[in-house]
């Protein structure tokens, strides 16, 4: 708990000093390039070219180690300069800003892509591993559980964080363990499900922050690889019938309100095919807020805003975004009281 406070008044420093943190960027990103040579690091990359919404401006670097081993040196060389790094899977939840972010160092699992059947018949994952890929696997071996997973767009570590879910699956039904590296110690954790704190399109890592998932071991049930793949079929057709996978999207732009769908209630409210410069709530599914073109991340923002104002003040119901936008302080409107993260206690330290 102690590193986690520590890490808190850090970040409070940074925020009140932002000109001390621009420095201590530049800092560190001329110190990864002299301690880590091999490391590819794009500097001033526009994010419009790593997030599924087309959108999003420079971020001052990007690195994309190759190994969970060059990952660890990287935080470590990082921390020694006081940043902490942003995660990148396939960006298939984020809206990066227009503007760009510069002061992020984000760090891509792009290349963590290992998986293997562990002896006990558990399947083991790298954090860079796509969801398709980590399905269609499951299902060579006669795996079932994670069926549901293969029409979604992320990566094993952006799915563990987001608990990601479809068509009444979740990651957390399949998931026994994670790994991860606390950026305030610099240690890794084996975490156990329950100590992961998974929640509706939620987790411990979400609410801590912090915390990078490096690999996860999933727990299946013994199937019949045709009756998987058929399943898996029938889904992804479900999927092309009902969401707009020809237009830029993060997905669902709202998380499901208790005892509602999003989507009825925005199509409820008049507000499919509403448009805002190049941002449209879906015709096909109005639970998607859609690039048809030119898309600002201002354009995405004012949109959802609209969405949530006639959504709150026609149906009383407040909507919460599904999609995480960025820089984290660009919040929708407020329309009760903060609800602060709960901050939980982590895992048992693992062997390193
Ligand atoms: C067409 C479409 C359909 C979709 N359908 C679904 C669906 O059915 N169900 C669903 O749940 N979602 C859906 N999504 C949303 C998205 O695919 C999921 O939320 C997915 O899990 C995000 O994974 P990602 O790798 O793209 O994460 P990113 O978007 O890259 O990142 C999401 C968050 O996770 C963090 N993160 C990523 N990797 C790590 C890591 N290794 N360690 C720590 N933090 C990390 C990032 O910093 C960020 O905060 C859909 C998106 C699209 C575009």
């Amino acid at each position: 708990m102690d590193d986690i406070e520590r890490k808190q008044e850090e970040t409070t420093a940074a925020e009140e000093n932002p000109n001390r943190c621009r420095e201590n960027l530049e800092k560190a990103v001329a110190a990864v390039k002299e301690a880590l040579p091999g490391m590819t690091l794009l500097e001033r990359e526009p994010m419009s070219q790593h997030s599924s919404f087309r959108i999003g401006g420079p971020v001052r670097a990007l690195a994309v180690p190759s190994d969970v081993t060059s990952l660890t040196k990287l935080c470590s060389v990082l921390k020694q300069n006081h940043i902490a790094p942003m995660m990148l899977g396939n960006g298939t939840n984020i809206l990066f800003p227009d503007e760009g972010l510069d002061q992020v160092f984000l760090v891509s699992t792009e290349k963590l892509t290992k998986m293997f059947l562990l002896p006990d018949g558990a399947l083991y994952a790298e954090a860079g591993v796509s969801l398709s890929k980590l399905a269609s696997f499951a299902q060579q071996n006669g795996l079932a559980g994670l069926e549901f997973a293969s029409g979604i767009p992320g990566t094993v570590g952006g799915g563990t964080i987001m608990n990601a879910g479809a068509y009444g699956g979740e990651l957390k039904d399949a998931i026994e363990s994670v790994v991860c590296l606390y950026v305030p110690d610099q240690r890794l954790y084996e975490l156990t499900r329950e100590q992961c704190a998974f929640a509706y399109r939620s987790s411990l890592f979400k609410k801590l922050g912090g915390c990078l998932v490096l690999s996860v071991v999933f727990r299946l049930e013994k199937g019949d690889g045709e009756t998987i793949a058929a399943k898996m079929r029938e889904l992804n057709e479900r999927r092309r019938d009902k969401q707009p996978l020809d237009l830029p999207s993060a997905g669902s732009a709202f998380k499901r309100p208790e005892g509602y769908y999003a989507a009825a209630l925005i199509d409820e409210a008049g507000l499919k095919g509403y448009t805002v410069g190049g941002a449209q709530v879906s015709e096909k599914h109005a639970g998607f807020v859609v690039n048809i073109g030119g898309a600002t991340s201002h354009d995405v923002y004012d949109l959802m805003m609209h969405v949530r104002n006639t959504v709150y003040r026609e149906k009383g119901v407040q909507m919460e975004p599904e999609i995480i936008i960025l820089p984290p302080d660009y919040r929708l409107e407020d329309f009760g009281p903060a609800v602060k993260p709960n901050i939980i206690t982590m895992g048992e330290r693992a062997e390193s």
